[in-house]
Formats: structure tokens, sequence, C-alpha cells
């Protein structure tokens, strides 16, 4: 595949970074996803508004503008003739003498990396789309700045593998403090109570999705459904009619199990597949190629 490495596109096995850079040491990197369907990428200025404020928050500038992020992601598409999967990019705070104590880019002469490379995806036919995932709720180990889109994965990953040992799909992190439910691995949770729509309130253990957000206005706006901004527990997960999980590369997904138990009589539920259906037929509306 080819990669776009700091302004060049490159052979995979020639894209490098140097060790020192502090994405690598210290997990000092920012990254975002972008989904692709039919050749084509939606809903981009979201998440490079996101990208923005993920960078801001950790005292990073954009190292080039909106547009020239949404040119360069089209370009690694057609490059690596993309025509389902997902954008994945990346900006560390650079290469620089190993120290906790970061100086400003230009003083200690680091410059950002940049890095962005395609996944080839099923995403519209993934087989959890009839089955429904089954989730393992584990406690949240994660740092406390999760609404920032760090590469800062490790509790996610230590955690997800553990529970596909074990033959799970994926996990629900549970504030261990709260006992609410905070988010999934790398996707934001959802239950579904007769017309109501819940999903956690944004804070700082929660990324705020950008298909969260999208779900969250086809609610709105579709007849007879409504949206709530709530936490919950693992109980009252179980106890719903449905649930389901969004992400860029999840869309809308169902869950069909918590913890080896049933939801929603382990079938994806009629509201989930709707909304799927009606996030689809927005993004296909809405494609940049
Ligand atoms: N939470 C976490 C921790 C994530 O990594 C992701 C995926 N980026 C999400 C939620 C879902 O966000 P989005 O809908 O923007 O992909």
């Amino acid at each position: 595949s080819t990669v776009y490495l700091n302004g060049e596109f490159v052979p995979s096995d020639q894209a490098k970074v140097s060790v020192f850079d502090r994405g690598f040491l210290f997990g000092d990197a920012i990254y975002e996803v972008v989904s692709v369907i039919h050749g084509g990428i939606f809903d981009e200025v979201p998440h490079m508004e996101r990208l923005e404020r993920s960078l801001a928050k950790v005292g990073m500038p954009m190292p080039m503008s909106q547009e020239q992020f949404v040119h360069t992601i089209l370009e690694v598409v057609d490059r690596n003739e993309l025509d389902e999967g997902v954008v994945y990019m990346q900006i560390t705070r650079g290469a620089g003498d190993r120290t906790f104590t970061y100086n400003s880019l230009v003083d200690a002469g680091m410059t950002q990396n940049i890095v962005m490379f395609a996944q080839h995806l099923n995403l519209l036919n993934a087989p959890a789309i009839e089955s429904g995932l089954s989730i393992k709720t584990v406690p949240d180990i994660r740092w406390r700045r999760c609404d920032i889109k760090t590469v800062q994965l490790l509790g996610a990953s230590l955690s997800k593998t553990a529970a596909a040992r074990e033959g799970y799909n994926g996990i629900w992190f549970v504030d261990p403090d709260t006992h609410m439910i905070t988010e999934g691995d790398s996707n934001n949770t959802f239950i579904v109570q007769g017309n109501t729509v819940i999903s956690p309130g944004l804070h700082r253990n929660v990324l705020p999705g950008i298909t969260r957000n999208v779900v969250k206005e086809i609610v709105e706006a579709a007849e007879g459904l409504e949206f709530e901004e709530a936490d919950f527990g693992v109980d009252a997960a179980l106890a719903a009619d449905e649930a389901f999980a969004t992400s860029a590369g999840l869309f809308v997904t169902g869950v069909t199990s918590l913890d080896g138990r049933p939801i929603s009589g382990s079938k994806v539920g009629p509201i989930t597949k709707r909304l799927r259906k009606l996030y689809i037929e927005r993004a296909l509306e809405h494609l940049t190629i």
C-alpha cells in the first residue's frame, strides 16, 4: 500500500518515523479515522473539526488546513484504490530529546509528523450486522481524558484482547466509581427503551463520536423517535429493548448480548436496523469523491 508521510507518498515499507518521535515514546499524538464507501468519504468536516479540537487540547497546532487534510485523505483513497474501508491519520508532536516537559515546537526544533494510510474493510456487509455484537463489560482502566482522540490506546487494546480470547466481539467500559457504562473500546454506546434512544452524556471519559452525533440528529428528525442523553449501567442495558454501538467503522451495529446474557432476545432490534439504514442512506447522499 501507499502511505502518506509528511507531504510525500511512499511505499508502506519505506514509511519510517524516528525512534525519538514523541508519539512512539509518550503516546504524544492525535489521530482520526474517516470511513470510505463506494470510494467516497462523508462527514469529513466534523472529523476535521474534532481533529483540530483534539490537537488544541494537547497544545498542538493543525499542521495543515482542514481543506488540505481532506484533499490528502482523498489522495490516499485514490492512490490505494480504496473502495470501502477507512483512512487513518495520525499527527505526532514530532521527534526530540526525551523529556517529559516539551518545549514549543519552534524552540525545540521539532516538526510534527503526519501519517495517513488506508485500510480495506467490509463496512456495509460486515458479519456482525445480522448477528449483532457480543460485548463484555470491563472496568474502565483508561486515562481520564478520553474526550481527546490520542493514540494512548493500551487500556482499550489490553481489555479488548482479553475479551476476544474469551470469545467476545468487543468491550464496553464501566466507570469503576459510578458503575455507569462510558463507551466501547472504539465506539459509543446506545440503548433503546420504547421509542427513546439513549446514549451517555459527553464528559472526560467519552469520546464525542462523530457517528454518535449523526445518529442523534437522525433520531431527532425521525418520526416517532426521541433522543435522550443519560448514563446507564449494565442492568439497565440488559433490561433495554435494544442496544447498539456506533463508530466510523461500525456505523450503527446491534449489540445482542452483554456478558453472555441476551439483549432483545439475542436479535438486532427494529429501531437499530432502521437507524443503520437511515445512517447509510444519509452517508450515500453526502459522499465526497
Ligand atoms: N469512542 C472511542 C474510544 C473511539 O475510539 C471511537 C472511534 N474513533 C468512538 C468512540 C466513535 O467515534 P466515531 O463515531 O467518531 O468513529
